[in-house]
């Protein structure tokens, strides 16, 4: 989901990530302040304070958010929910949940740990622009901190907007699954009235574009549409979590696929099956267990003229966790592994032997039928 982050440091045993969009964002929000905002709070300094100013802010608003990250993070593996790590993120921070809340409570003490942090956060830093002498004294310095002391107040506010997957939007998750018993059903629940919010943001954009504030127009439109497709992502994938509903990825899986022995010829694995199943992926056989996987991309790296004289085996790609999955496993498992590393296929193994192979698209017109029967919410 996050793509290609650049690790930044470890901190409690978690990562703090960095997506390349942030960066984007930081120079954005950088220039933004030293053109627009500081000159306009703080008239009269010279354009080189004003970058100065704007670069010490970013570099605030950062550490801000992963500390308000970091106050999500401590409260989960305080209550059993670890994380792994946390990721800024174009709108702000996303920390990595390694598995779903356990409880209720533990849920809406980690969604609201974020947002008191930066309540806090913004309480410290209005100190500090106080204890530093004063806006009107000392604009340069203390005119950071209380443009800080700001910008937490409105990432606390905004972060509390009951929209799901936000924080204020856990809170109602985790208040409607204290009402209903049900994590699914809160989570659809939740999700519906994210993307509800999520609608009105864009919504309140466009307004804003049309009436010639076009800046911020963009920025309630991007986050708009953010939230919106966030919602609609979890909403899908618990409606999916509900019809597999913990069936284990043998259930769905295709027994006795199509093998390739270790020693077959380039030329005949082509002949015979890839050009007879076009699968993308095959599992390559050597001695009764598989031993890698071969596709038109390994084939592809050999001249044709070779061919014939080149083996499965020398071209396979060994087996990697990623590609293959063990047969107690619930399917939606599989899905999102498939997702997370872009594979159509997966091999089903059981005690080093290999009982099928999960196939992504027969999953998925096996899913969209049952979801077209069976029930949206079964408390609804
Ligand atoms: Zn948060």
């Amino acid at each position: 989901m996050f793509g290609n982050s650049f690790r930044l440091f470890k901190l409690f045993g978690i990562d703090i990530r960095i997506n390349p969009g942030w960066a984007v964002i930081a120079t954005l929000v950088a220039w933004s302040l030293a053109q627009g905002t500081f000159p306009e709070l703080y008239a009269g300094l010279d354009t080189r304070a004003y970058w100065a100013m704007a670069l010490i802010a970013v570099l605030g608003l950062g550490i801000s958010i992963i500390v308000h990250e970091l106050a999500h993070s401590l409260v989960g593996a305080r209550f059993g929910t670890p994380v792994s790590s946390i990721t800024l993120f174009m709108f702000g921070g996303v920390a990595a949940l390694e598995q779903e809340p356990k409880a209720p409570v533990p849920e809406l003490l980690m969604a609201l740990a974020g947002p008191a942090m930066s309540l806090f956060l913004s309480g410290l830093f209005f100190s500090a622009s106080v204890a530093v002498g004063g806006v009107e004294q000392f604009p340069i310095r203390a005119g950071v901190f209380h443009y800080l002391a700001l910008l937490n107040m409105v990432l606390a506010i905004f972060n509390l907007v009951p929209a799901f997957p936000m924080d204020g939007g856990r809170a109602l998750r985790a208040a409607i699954w204290a009402a209903t018993g049900d994590i699914r059903t809160a989570t659809m629940r939740a999700a519906k009235v994210g993307k509800f919010i999520g609608t009105g943001f864009m919504l309140a954009g466009l307004f804003a574009v049309l009436t010639g504030n076009l800046l911020a127009g963009i920025w309630w439109i991007l986050i708009g549409g953010f939230i919106r497709a966030s919602a609609i992502g979890a909403f899908f994938n618990t409606r999916i979590e509900t019809v597999l509903d913990g069936l284990p990825v043998t259930r769905f899986m295709t027994v006795a696929p199509d093998t390739v022995p270790s020693d077959l010829t380039l030329a005949e694995f082509v002949e015979h099956h890839l050009y007879r199943f076009g699968h993308d992926m095959f599992p390559v056989m050597k001695a009764g267990k598989p031993a890698g996987t071969i596709g038109l991309g390994e084939v592809r790296q050999v001249p044709r003229e070779a061919w014939t004289q080149t083996l499965t085996r020398d071209v396979m790609t060994p087996l990697t966790p990623v590609k293959t999955i063990a047969a107690h496993e619930p399917a939606m498992n599989a899905l999102i592994q498939m997702q997370a590393n872009g594979l159509n296929r997966l091999l089903v193994i059981d005690n080093e032997t290999l009982v099928g192979v999960i196939v992504l698209k027969d999953l998925m017109e096996l899913l969209s039928v049952k979801l077209a029967l069976e029930p949206a919410s079964k408390s609804a």
